[in-house]
């Protein structure tokens, strides 16, 4: 082990600004967004901060919260034991730091999506986009930019829901295959309450980019914000979720390094 010079070149860029870190995480409180299953389905607990004890003879200098949340709440990783497809595989305390930390390549549909909110992603969009700005890298993490992060902060509007279902923006049943199967990805972020399009629980598969990407171990992040402050390509993402044993997702904070 040497000291790289890579690691002080970076640390001097972050330093003078000529790359910056971008917080691309949703934050965690009792109005964070969350995905709601229809009856018969069981859904899992909204955040919240329990407080322990602050500045009282029990802690008389220190205050200290517990808090509760599922697991797929807020900005989160899906685990491949998440879905039926991947349930021999990792759990979200196994995965690969190595393949948490890569390019991360930003497609762009968010007039796309304003336009329909039911827009999915297709495989000649990805093909488009890689004619433009050059083949996905090895180990990356494409991210979905929909412009969805402005309703974040408004459930309703969020999930975008009626009488016949969630209308959110995500990614068709073949592109989902073609992504999984084809696409040198480690993952695949989106701006969305969750990986799959709001009504691709009537695709085939449903639900197709859990189905496929936790079926070849590859990992999904939602609810990500501010992709508007990335480029197309040339940023490094870092995404750190809990290593909960047994975990079949975790809350994660999600860092972009840019360039100035
Ligand atoms: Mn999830």
């Amino acid at each position: 082990m040497t000291a790289s010079p890579l690691l002080a070149e970076l640390t001097a860029a972050l330093a003078s600004g000529a790359v910056r870190v971008v917080d691309l995480t949703n934050t965690l409180s009792a109005t964070t967004p969350a995905l709601r299953l229809p009856e018969p389905f069981v859904n899992l607990d909204d955040f919240s901060l329990e407080r322990a004890a602050a500045f009282e003879p029990t802690a008389p200098m220190w205050q200290h919260n517990n808090f509760r949340m599922g697991e797929h709440v807020g900005t989160h990783i899906d685990a491949p034991i998440h879905w039926i497809s991947g349930r021999d595989g990792l759990d979200v305390s196994q995965l690969d730091p190595a393949r948490l930390v890569g390019p991360a390549v930003v497609l762009d549909f968010s007039a796309e999506a304003a336009e329909n909110p039911d827009w999915v992603l297709e495989i000649d969009d990805v093909r488009a986009w890689e004619a433009e700005h050059g083949p996905l890298p090895e180990n990356s993490w494409l991210l979905l930019r929909t412009g969805w992060d402005q309703y974040s902060h408004d459930e309703a509007q969020f999930l975008n829901a009626d009488e016949t279902g969630s209308h959110t923006p995500g990614i068709s049943a073949s592109c989902a295959k073609w992504l999984a199967e084809e696409a040198p990805l480690s993952g695949l972020g989106v701006e969305t309450v969750g990986i799959d399009a709001g009504g691709a629980g009537a695709f085939d598969p449903p639900f197709p980019v859990h189905y496929h990407l936790l079926g070849h171990d590859k990992y999904g992040i939602t609810s990500l914000q501010r992709l508007a402050e990335l480029p197309a390509t040339g940023a490094i993402i870092v995404v750190s979720p809990l290593p909960i044993v047994g975990g079949s997702g975790a809350p994660c904070r999600v860092f972009a390094f840019v360039g100035a």
